[in-house]
């Protein structure tokens, strides 16, 4: 077991119950009255503390990734990959790290089912010698947009319609098949794909989607995706398992993974990347910042860097999964973020995000702590809930009499390493996607999914029994839409569609 603070809790240790300040309570159920009957006394702490705390258990719940499973355990490197990158948990083979991973659903609320058709997340936290670094990964390696301006809207349209509180098969194709939004093709195609519904948290892959870019201690860089195979193997559920899973277990998958973990049957992951060099990246028919492209193994083939296992539950899964802060903008030295406009809005966002949820001294909760590393920042102070001592009497200001130094200047600075010039424009990538923001999707279609029995009829039937409960005149911007990436499956979801839509008006009591 772990003694380390991101998974221990501080009790008494002759467990003698007290109020949460630690004076003893004797009789915890009883209340103080007036006389046997009358009305209850102010000076009645206990009660007052226990349901004044009890009325604030909640905090806000991720927006999105709301619901989600969480687990420890390590990296450990196999291969070499120094050439490409100078972090220090890279830096040799059989090297551990700890890390925390965090499984979640994208639209659905905290309470809601883990059996859904829905992106899944993948987001793991290093906690490294050179500070946390986090990989806010998804199971699947493209994005719906690739322009983040857009972000809310379409999580707006994955969750419940304002009027009648209920998700809506409208809104969500609406939204798609706009002109504008057509380029979220590819991840469509894939969420619609078999491998929609995994079959549990231990059966899927994560994808980094993003391009990043790291480094060597050279100072030479190169682009980079991440890929982090299951050893499990891929295994998915069809959309009628499914729904009946839901409906019996929502919590399928968390305890799936729960259970495999005590069990010791530890799930893990083999972690690849592909790299491409600037010149590379300038001959590739798609630009490397839009989130909506792979890059194709044949050109950028995986290499193979570590393996990450689960092997410890948190012991409590409020202040080790809900409060796990993850956010794009935690990295370590020789891992940056790339120029993609989502991944830029990520680096902002996502750490907003947690100081809203829990509050402007996150990093202080200790499964966000990083414990491996420590910090020293003079100037982050004060602000609400600061529990670490704030430092102490070291000054708020770094100041030619402190005792300090740079490890900036024992790299080569990356921010040098691209240059870029232009005016300030309303950038739009197109106001229409083109041949190339089909291409991948076809590709998927007629090279990978053909290959896989049953798959491309999957596919159709899994488009016709969602588009069903669409307005007739968007169901036939979705017939177009998928028309574009190969007439056969056009025709094939316009069959599927009218088959769901006779089932729904004989329905089988
Ligand atoms: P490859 O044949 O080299 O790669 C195809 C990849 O498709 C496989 O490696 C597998 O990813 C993935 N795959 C298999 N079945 C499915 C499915 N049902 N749904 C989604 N992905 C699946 O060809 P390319 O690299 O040229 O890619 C062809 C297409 O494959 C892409 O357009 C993209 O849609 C999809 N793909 C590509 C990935 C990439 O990084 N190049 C990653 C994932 C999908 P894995 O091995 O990761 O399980």
């Amino acid at each position: 077991m772990s003694q380390d603070p991101t998974n221990s809790a501080d009790v008494r240790e002759d467990r003698v119950v007290t109020n949460g300040f630690g004076n003893p309570i004797n009789e915890p159920f009883a209340t103080q009255r007036v006389g046997n009957h009358g009305p209850l006394l102010l000076q009645d702490y206990n009660l007052v503390e226990s349901l004044a705390h009890f009325a604030r258990e909640r905090i806000p719940e991720r927006n999105p990734h709301a619901h989600g499973s969480g687990a420890f355990g390590e990296f450990e490197v196999t291969d070499d990959i120094t050439d490409v990158c100078g972090s220090k948990m890279f830096e040799k083979i059989g090297k551990k790290t700890r890390l925390l991973v965090r499984f979640s659903t994208v639209g659905g609320e905290k309470g809601s089912a883990d059996t859904v058709r829905d992106p899944r997340g993948f987001a793991t936290k290093f906690y490294t010698e050179e500070g946390n670094l986090d990989w806010v990964y998804n199971n699947t390696p493209v994005f719906f947009i690739r322009d983040p301006s857009k972000f809310p809207h379409f999580i707006h349209t994955q969750k419940r319609n304002p009027q009648t509180n209920l998700k809506d098969a409208d809104m969500f194709w609406d939204f798609l098949t706009t002109p504008e939004n057509q380029v979220a093709i590819h991840q469509i195609m894939i969420l619609f794909s078999d491998r929609g519904i995994p079959a549990s948290y231990r059966n899927m892959n994560g994808y980094s989607g993003h391009t990043y870019k790291w480094s060597n201690k050279k100072g030479e860089w190169v682009y980079v995706q991440v890929h982090i195979k299951t050893d499990q193997g891929i295994k998915n559920l069809t959309a009628e398992e499914a729904a009946k899973i839901s409906g019996e277990n929502p919590d399928f998958c968390q305890q799936d993974l729960f259970e495999n973990i005590e069990k010791g049957n530890f799930p893990s992951w083999t972690v690849y990347i592909q790299t491409m060099t600037a010149q590379q990246a300038k001959q590739v028919p798609f630009s490397v910042f839009d989130l909506t492209k792979v890059w194709p193994q044949k050109d950028f083939p995986l290499r193979r860097v570590g393996k990450m296992t689960l092997n410890e539950n948190p012991k409590n899964f409020f202040a080790q999964v809900e409060e796990a802060a993850f956010a794009p903008s935690n990295t370590v030295p020789y891992q940056e973020p790339s120029a993609d406009p989502v991944l830029q809005a990520r680096v902002f966002s996502y750490a907003d995000a947690q100081r809203y949820r829990l509050g402007t001294n996150y990093n202080q909760i200790p499964v966000n702590c990083p414990y491996a590393s420590k910090s020293f920042a003079p100037f982050i102070r004060d602000g609400s809930m600061n529990v670490n001592g704030n430092l102490g009497s070291e000054s708020n200001y770094l100041n030619n009499s402190s005792k300090y130094t740079f490890k900036e200047t024992e790299r080569p600075i990356q921010q040098h390493q691209e240059v870029w010039d232009g005016p300030a424009v309303p950038f739009h990538w197109a106001t229409s996607p083109g041949e190339i923001d089909f291409k991948q999707a076809t590709d998927l279609y007629q090279n990978v999914l053909s290959k896989q029995p049953g798959q491309q009829q999957h596919l159709a039937h899994n488009i016709g029994i969602h588009a069903v409960n669409a307005r007739p005149d968007i169901q036939k911007r979705v017939i177009d839409w998928f028309t574009r990436v190969d007439p056969n499956l056009g025709k094939d979801i316009k069959a599927e569609i009218a088959k769901a839509a006779s089932a729904k008006a004989n329905p089988k009591l």
